[in-house]
C-alpha cells in the first residue's frame, strides 16, 4: 500500500509520545501522508480529515523489538527448521512478520535468519506482497567454527543455511562483505557461546578481539553497525572493545562492563522472554537437554544484568528474541512485562520498546516517538499499559495499528 496526502487525526486519546514525557490527555495526532503532521490540543483539522475517535484510550508510539528471528517459529528444538523446504520457511517468515505487525510492532530486527530470508521479506513488504513491521535486518549470523552459530550436527551434517561460518580476520572480513553485498542493514555476530547451540558453554568467549575488529570496520565503510550476541563478561567486553553497537542478551554483566558500555553508548538487549520461555516451558517440552542446562544455569542473570546496565547509564532496548523455543511472534509484548518484573517502571518498558529501541535498531531519526516529522508509526490501545503493562499482550486490546500513515489493524473504531 502506498501512503497518499490522505490526512487523518486520531482524536481525544492519552497520548503516551515515547520520550519519556508524562502521558498528556485529550490529545490529537494529525498523519499527513506517511508522516506525524501535528501533534497537540485543539489542532485545527482540515476539511476532509478523516476523524477516529480514540477518546479512553491511549496513544503509542508503534512497538519496536529489536531481536527477532522472523524464519524461526519458536518450536522446541531449532532442528525443526531442516524439516522445511526453504520456500515454506519464507512463507511461514511473512506469516510471523503479520503476527507481529498486528500485535502493535511497527518495527523489528531480525537477527539472523535461513538463507538471510528476512531481507527478501523486508523488500516483499516495501513491493506491498506481503505485509509486516518495518524490518532492519542482518541476513545470515557470522560465527566461527564451532560457535553459537555454527549448526554442525553431532553426525557432521550441517543445516548452515542460516550462518556464515568463518575464521580468522581475513576470512570473517569477507564473510562481512558478503552479507553487505546481499542487502543486510546490520552485521550479526557471535562474540560467546550460547543456549540453543551443543557445546559451546555460555560464557566463553567467541572470535577474537581482532576478528570482532574487521566485521566492525566492514560495516563501518558503509554506514552500518555490528550487533554481537553475547552472554559472558569476556565475550561482551571484547565486543565492545572492538565497537559493536549493541549487545545480545548481555546475561552476565558486571560493572567494569557497563561502565565500558555506558561510555561508548552501546546498547544492552536483555532478551528476557527467550530463557524466560525455555524454562517455563521446563524439560517435558522437547526443548534439548543441553539446552535446558544452560538456561537454567543463567536463570537469575538477564534480570540481574538488565538493570545492572540501566543503573550504569547503559541503554536498554527491547528484544524478545522472538522465535526460540515457545517465543511466538504476536507475543513480543511479553518482554516488556518481564522488564517491569525486572525493576523497570512501566515508562522505562514502554521507553526500552519505543525511543530507546529506534535508537538501538539506527531509526532513532525516524521512528519510536510520536514528534511531528516521524514516521505515522501509531499504535491505540484500549487500556492504559503505565497501571497493567500486560493489557499490550491482550489482542483484543490493540484498537489500531498505522505503519507509515497506513492503518494496519482496525478494531472497533
Ligand atoms: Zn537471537
Amino acid at each position: 500500500m502506498k501512503s497518499t496526502e490522505k490526512i487523518i487525526a486520531l482524536t481525544g486519546g492519552t497520548l503516551i509520545n515515547g520520550t519519556g514525557e508524562k502521558p498528556r490527555k485529550d490529545a490529537t495526532v494529525q498523519v499527513k501522508g506517511n508522516v506525524i503532521s501535528e501533534v497537540g490540543r485543539g489542532i485545527d483539522l482540515p476539511q476532509g480529515t478523516d476523524i477516529i475517535d480514540v477518546s479512553g484510550m491511549t496513544l503509542l508510539p508503534g512497538l519496536i523489538d529489536a531481536h527477532v528471528h522472523l524464519c524461526a517459529n519458536g518450536d522446541p528444538s531449532m532442528l525443526s527448521m531442516i524439516q522445511h523446504p526453504l520456500g515454506l520457511i519464507q512463507l511461514m517468515a511473512a506469516r510471523n512478520a503479520l503476527n507481529t505487525l498486528e500485535a502493535g510492532f511497527t518495527t523489528v530486527r531480525d537477527m539472523g535468519a535461513v538463507m538471510g530470508f528476512a531481507i527478501s521479506l523486508k523488500r516483499a513488504i516495501g513491493m506491498g506482497i506481503a505485509r509486516g513491521p518495518h524490518i532492519v535486518t542482518s541476513g545470515k549470523i557470522i560465527s566461527q567454527t564451532g560457535g553459537h552459530a555454527d549448526f554442525h550436527l553431532p553426525s557432521g551434517i550441517s543445516f548452515g543455511h542460516m550462518s556464515r561460518i568463518a575464521d580468522g580476520p581475513d576470512e570473517v572480513r569477507k564473510a562481512a562483505r558478503e552479507q553487505i553485498r546481499d542487502g543486510a542493514d546490520w552485521l550479526k555476530i557471535c562474540s560467546s557461546g550460547g543456549v540453543m547451540s551443543p557445546t559451546d558453554p555460555v560464557d566463553t568467549r567467541q572470535f577474537t578481539v581482532e576478528e570482532i575488529r574487521a566485521v566492525v570496520e566492514e560495516a563501518a565503510a558503509v554506514d552500518k553497525s555490528v550487533a554481537s550476541h553475547a552472554h559472558g563478561t569476556t565475550g561482551i567486553r571484547n565486543a565492545v572493545i572492538a565497537g559493536v553497537r549493541t549487545i545480545e542478551h548481555g546475561t552476565i554483566m558486571d560493572e567494569e562492563v557497563t561502565a565500558l558500555m555506558s561510555e561508548k553508548g552501546v546498547f544492552h538487549i536483555p532478551t528476557l522472554a527467550a530463557s524466560h520461555n525455555i524454562i517455563a516451558h521446563g524439560r517435558e517440552s522437547s526443548i534439548p537437554e543441553y539446552a535446558m542446562a544452560k538456561a537454567e544455569q543463567i536463570a537469575e542473570h538477564p534480570a540481574r544484568s538488565m538493570m545492572l546496565s540501566h543503573r550504569g547509564g547503559v541503554k536498554v532496548a527491547a528484544g524478545t528474541d522472538a522465535g526460540t523455543p515457545f517465543n511466538r511472534h504476536g507475543e513480543n509484548a511479553k518482554e516488556l512485562e518481564l522488564m517491569v518484573e525486572a525493576g523497570f517502571k512501566p515508562m522505562e518498558a514502554l521507553m526500552a520498546a519505543t525511543k530507546i529501541g529506534a535508537e538501538a535498531v539506527g531509526l532513532g531519526e525516524v521512528t519510536g516517538t510520536i514528534q511531528r516529522g516521524k514516521w505515522a508509526d501509531i499504535l491505540v490501545v484500549d487500556g492504559d499499559p503505565l497501571r497493567d503493562i500486560k493489557v499490550l499482550q491482550d489482542r483484543s486490546k490493540i484498537s489500531l495499528v498505522m505503519k507509515s500513515g497506513v492503518i494496519e489493524v482496525r478494531r472497533g473504531l
